[in-house]
């Protein structure tokens, strides 16, 4: 298959290329498109087919649900079976935006959407190429990150071909996406909310808005084995193996240097150099935000650069970090943690 690359204004996209990806979307096709958080790909949330190649394109385990995108609050109610005041109050707040709300799901949603779950996951992203497209389609789209399953979320429309193509489409390149990172995913189908994935929208703003305290899920609290859908534990990973070293982390690039024929390092802070001819030392932003929206981009770069190990300096132990915290982690999932 040929996937069709077409490029969108980011603020004002063109309404023609809009309505070309809606009609593939319509014929049960799949088109991959920016969002504030990375590049999503999407199929019509309510067509077993298109999410069936959703999960194919990208090999996908069944056992990891999707999240569904919508125009509005009213479109998430005709997918959700209940609709708490907290659902209410925080998708007023957050939406159109980077929060993803976890509820009761409606007959409506296919099982595979919901791998099989009784629960769906629903938001309103706030990039407008995502919102156009789901305002032209009129209907729910269903997008995961468009990498392939275990692999680094893409944050340009590049990244995303050099996964998926010739597996889907179309790609709208609508420029390198802001956020960098995942959305903050929020379960509210329980009595009490629960976090089950740190993201863009950090956990003080959800709980100070509830003015309740949120519980962690279970694979975020500390040494817990995954055990709900979607929460593998090695995922949001690059190809290369990446260790996460909490300090002395200089000594530990140089030792890396004497085996690794090119290493790349994510240094913090006021990391002194390293004079060799196979490190790549990248200084990372020391604002979480900032940080975020580049993380990705970087270790996408490192493969492409071909280097073979990666050394990420562990960022504060801070609330604002939580979200950058988890990736380096997960990323690191199956390394041995340096010292
Ligand atoms: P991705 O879009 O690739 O970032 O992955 C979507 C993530 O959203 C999954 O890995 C889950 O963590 C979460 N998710 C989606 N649907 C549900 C659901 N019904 N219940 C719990 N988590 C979900
Ligand atoms: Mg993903």
């Amino acid at each position: 298959m040929h996937t069709e690359l077409v490029s969108v204004g980011p603020d004002a996209p063109d309404e023609a290329a809009i309505t070309r990806a809606a009609a593939v979307l319509r014929r049960g096709g799949l088109v991959a498109f920016a969002t504030e958080t990375v590049y999503g790909l999407g199929g019509l949330a309510l067509d077993r087919g298109a999410v069936a190649r959703i999960f194919a394109a990208k090999g996908r385990p069944a056992t990891n649900p999707i999240i569904v995108h919508v125009a509005d609050i009213a479109m998430a109610r005709e997918l959700v079976a209940e609709w708490p005041a907290a659902a209410q109050q925080l998708a007023q707040r957050f939406w159109p935006g980077p929060l993803t709300l976890v509820l009761p799901r409606r007959d409506v949603v296919p099982d595979a959407v919901t791998a099989g779950g009784s629960t769906v996951a629903v938001r309103v992203p706030s990039h407008e190429v995502a919102l156009a497209l789901v305002r032209a389609v009129r209907a729910p789209i269903a997008a995961p990150s468009a990498n392939r399953s275990q692999r680094l979320s893409p944050t340009t429309a590049q990244h995303v071909l050099k996964q998926l193509a010739g597996r889907i489409e179309m790609v709208l390149d609508a420029g390198p996406t802001t956020g960098g990172l995942e959305s903050t995913v929020l379960d509210l189908s329980q009595e009490s909310p629960m976090l089950l994935r740190p993201g863009l929208v950090p956990l003080c703003e959800i709980e100070a808005l509830l003015g309740e305290p949120v519980l962690l899920g279970p694979r975020l609290r500390d040494g817990e084995v995954a055990r709900s859908p979607g929460q593998h534990q090695r995922h949001y990973a690059p190809s290369v193996p990446l260790t996460l070293c909490q300090g002395q982390s200089h000594e530990f690039v140089e030792r890396k240097c004497e085996t690794e024929p090119l290493v790349g390092w994510l240094a913090l802070g006021s990391a002194a150099s390293i004079n060799r001819p196979n490190v790549r030392t990248i200084m990372m932003p020391d604002d979480p935000v900032e940080y975020a929206s580049l993380l990705y981009a970087t270790l996408h770069d490192l493969e492409e650069a071909g280097a073979t190990s990666i050394v990420a300096d562990a960022p504060p132990d801070l609330p604002a970090w939580q979200a950058v915290h988890d990736r380096l982690r997960r990323a690191a999932a199956g390394e041995s943690a340096a010292r």
